[in-house]
């Protein structure tokens, strides 16, 4: 089936299992999580009761695993400059990807990587594909899927090239791909708002990437000004891109098949927002 997959990045507190769950109560059929606590390093393993259950909530509640989008950890810096912080990020990923290949999950999305003014972007970048190419090499199935930035401190990944060049650098390229985020894209000086802005980006994304890379949308609206460089999520219409940027989104079928994932700041109202979404999907 094609058409939108739409959903929101949903609490797995209590379980892995409870995902599933919370995704379909909010009128959702792809959704986000974390498959473990995204702010400490150290991660208890998957109980095979909640893997399990974890899989038949996702049958019985129709989610398929192209529709679902897990985050890894906040901490992980896979472009690290130093040896320690570099090897400790890249076993917690690796650990990360062996956690979506037990629950049957095929995508894993990540935030590049910062070089935290120690090495230059480019080593920086370097680092990330090497990071990429040793978890890839000791798992299967799963796909790294590298997420824009908003340029925030010494964040790499916020121009489309940054991607490109990962991506260039890796050595199995059907297992990458990329997650747009539209507010950090905004933040990042890329516009969707104006017809013409939104043209010239997804054209860029085109030449410079490649559509069919895309497996993953992060939507957003901004807070702040177009290439700010501050991450500052709004709920739809609430910020700077307005409704009509994500109206046309939905209008738009490069974005089929993927799943869309809100990541807006008041979670009362995504069943509301995927409602209104759907709606402008099938205007
Ligand atoms: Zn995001
Ligand atoms: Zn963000």
């Amino acid at each position: 089936m094609s058409g939108k997959f739409i959903g929101a990045h949903v609490s797995a507190a209590g379980g892995v299992e409870n995902a599933p769950v919370n995704a379909s109560e909010i009128g959702a059929n792809a959704f986000a999580l974390f498959t473990r606590n995204q702010r400490q390093w150290k991660a208890k393993p998957l109980t095979e009761d909640s893997i399990e259950k974890f899989k038949k909530n996702c049958k019985e509640l129709g989610f398929s695993s192209s529709h679902i989008l897990p985050h890894d950890s906040y901490l992980i810096n896979l472009g690290h400059p130093e040896e320690a912080g570099l090897k400790k990020s890249r076993d917690a990923f690796l650990d990360e990807m062996q956690r979506c290949e037990q629950l049957g999950l095929k995508l894993l999305n990540f935030h590049p990587g910062s070089h935290l003014n120690k090495i230059s972007e480019d080593d920086c970048l370097k680092r990330v594909a090497e990071s990429i190419n040793i978890t890839l090499s000791k798992t299967s199935g799963v796909t790294a899927v590298i997420e824009n930035t908003a340029g925030q401190g010494s964040n790499v990944g916020y121009r489309f090239e940054h991607l490109a060049r990962i991506i260039e650098l890796t050595e199995d390229r059907t297992r990458v791909g990329v997650c747009i985020d539209t507010c950090h894209g905004w933040a990042a000086g890329y516009d969707f708002l104006t017809d013409d802005g939104y043209e010239k980006t997804w054209n860029d994304f085109e030449k410079i990437i490649g559509i069919e890379m895309l497996k993953g949308i992060h939507l957003n609206d901004a807070k702040k000004e177009l290439g700010s460089k501050v991450d500052r999520h709004a709920s739809l219409g609430e910020g700077k891109m307005k409704d009509v940027t994500f109206s046309r989104m939905m209008k738009d079928s490069r974005f089929d098949d993927v799943p869309i994932i809100l990541e807006t700041p008041q979670p009362e109202l995504w069943p509301k927002e995927i409602e209104w979404l759907r709606n402008e999907a099938t205007k």
